[in-house]
Order: structure tokens, then sequence, then C-alpha cells
């Protein structure tokens, strides 16, 4: 069973009674909070909406937006400055997405959503699961799978392909528009900004592309395999890395020939997933260093303190190195 088909009697249940609880919490929030500058309207006439314009700036209503990984949290919050309000739920480099579950803080945090981004293609179907249970309110949902028209059984790592990144920012910047028109121009400055600022990335890109594409490379699990893709590299034992992130025991036959790229020097360089190293990704990553292979670690889940922009440069500029080594 792969770590997507999770389950269980118990965790099933558990589910029944989280996706209860948000449906509990979503009715008593729309019952208990409509938008203050409508109830103030409605209540009072024209002097309420004087008094809307009398607020000062800052204590203009943001819009709440909730994303499933912190990477597309950045982005929103890019397009979105400060009349957004966003929160991540994946957030941490320290913890393996694929192997996540939601939890009841996570349906509170959905519950007062009015914009959900998440990736799709199987990456987070928790998320999928908590947005069914909760139909019917007026929440915008930006899917990235969708955008890009991946599916289940994809590469879901889709945030390691800048163009599809930028088509995210785009939807958001749609769903921010919807959601407070009033700020719709912002949105679209925003928006152009982000556009702007990934020109350097894409630069980098095409930089690597044309001193090393056609080289092989190999990793220990596909969370570069799109940004391999674009820089034109050539990569290796990718089924073996399917198995490797849906927690399976990749085949012998896939093991020994991954080794044997490794041990007869087929490969430049290996990419390993520092956020997710079992044994069988540790004991590979071991050999590399063994053989004297350079090994770029890469993150699944944008570390903090940085932006998408400068993480993907970062982690190019490594892997730029250790493909110009002799
Ligand atoms: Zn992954």
């Amino acid at each position: 069973m792969g770590a997507y088909a999770g389950g269980g009697e118990a965790s099933s249940r558990e589910e029944v009674r989280q996706v209860r609880g948000l449906v509990q919490h979503l009715l008593s929030v729309l019952r208990s909070t409509p938008t203050p500058a409508l109830s103030r309207q409605r209540k009072k006439g024209k002097i309420g909406v004087a008094m809307v314009l009398l607020l000062p700036l800052s204590a203009h209503a943001q819009v709440s937006v909730v994303a499933a990984e912190n990477f597309y949290g950045d982005v929103a919050q890019q397009v979105g400055g400060p009349d957004a309000a966003v929160t991540s739920i994946l957030s941490s480099p320290d913890q393996d997405p694929h192997l996540f579950e939601a939890s009841a803080s996570t349906a509170r945090s959905l519950s007062a959503a009015r914009i959900v981004v998440f990736n799709g293609a199987d990456y987070d179907p928790w998320m999928v699961k908590m947005l069914r249970a909760a139909k019917g309110t007026d929440r915008l949902e930006v899917e990235a799978a969708a955008l890009a028209g991946r599916k289940p059984g994809d590469n879901p790592h889709l945030w390691y392909d800048p163009a599809i990144m930028r088509r995210v920012a785009q939807a958001l910047a749609e769903a921010l528009s919807a959601a407070d028109p009033a700020h719709k121009a912002a949105f679209a400055q925003r928006l152009d900004a982000f556009d702007i600022s990934l020109k350097p990335l894409d630069d980098r890109i095409a930089e690597i592309r044309q001193r090393h594409a056609g080289q092989a490379v190999t990793a220990t699990e596909p969370v570069f395999g799109l940004m391999a893709a674009a820089l034109g590299l050539a990569m290796r034992n990718e089924r073996f890395q399917l198995a490797v992130m849906n927690g399976t025991e990749p085949r012998a036959s896939d093991t020994a020939a991954f080794e044997a790229d490794l041990k007869t020097h087929r490969v430049r360089a290996l990419l390993y997933n520092l956020q997710a190293t079992g044994p069988a990704a540790k004991r590979l990553l071991r050999l590399a260093q063994l053989q004297h292979i350079p090994t770029v670690g890469v993150t699944e889940t944008e570390p903090a303190g940085t932006t998408y922009q400068a993480w993907m440069t970062g982690q190019l500029d490594t892997l730029d190195h250790a493909l110009s080594l002799p």
C-alpha cells in the first residue's frame, strides 16, 4: 500500500469526527460573523458606510487565505500583500509532507478561509477530503494540478516548475480580486511584480541548461524532477524514486541499477530529499559519497525566512556547482 492510500477504520472514524467538527464550526462562523462592513451598512445605512471609510487603512479586512503548503502560501502573500492574511499548513522542512495527516486544528484554520490554495495530484489528499466535506460556502479554491493539467500518478512536486508557479500566482490574483474587488488593481500590480521577480530564475535555468543539458543525474526521490526536466538533464532511476516517495520498498532490480549508476560513475550528481530519507535512500546517499559523486540536498517545503525565488535559485546554484566539478 502506498503512502497515499492512507485509511484503515480508525483513521476514517477520526476523519468523520474531524469533518463533523469542521462543519459545525463553519456553520457557527457563518451564523455569527457576517463581514463587519456589510452588517454595519445594513444596520446603520449611510452613517455606517461613512464610519467604515474613516477606519484607518491598516484595519481594513484582509482576505483570509489558507495554503496547504508554504510555497503556495508565500506566493499568495506576495500577490496578496497587506490585503491578505495567509496561513500555511505544511511549513516545516523537518517533516515528510507525503506522510502528513490533517488534525482538528487544520480543519479550524480551513473553516475561516475565503481562498484555499493547494497542490492536488494526490500530494495533499487530506486537503481535498476536507474541502469536499465543507462544500456550499463561498470559498474559492486554487489547485495547482488542475491549472497545470496534472493528475494523480504524475510527479506531484509541481512547484519545482516555475511556469506552473506563474499560473498559480495568476489564479491567486483572480481569486483575491473576486474576494476583494476594491483591491483588484493592487493584486494585478503585485502579480506583475511576481512575474518580473521570476525572470532571474528563468535566466538561471536557461544558463544551466545551456551548460549542462544532456548530463545524467539521479535522485533518491522525484522532488526535483520537474526542475531537472526544465534544465534538460537526463534523470535516471525514476521508478526507484517513485517507490521511495510512496514509502514502498524499491524493486531489487531498480536498486541494483541505481547502485551500478553510482559505481560506474554514469551520473554526474545525486539529488536527495533532505526531508524524506528512508533507509534505502540513505544507503544510496552513502554509496554516492563513497564514490565521490557530488550530492545535492533539496527540500520539499520552503525553508523559513526565504522566498520561493531565493529558495529555487539557491538550490540551482548548488546543483550548478556540483555539475561543474571536474
Ligand atoms: Zn515529495
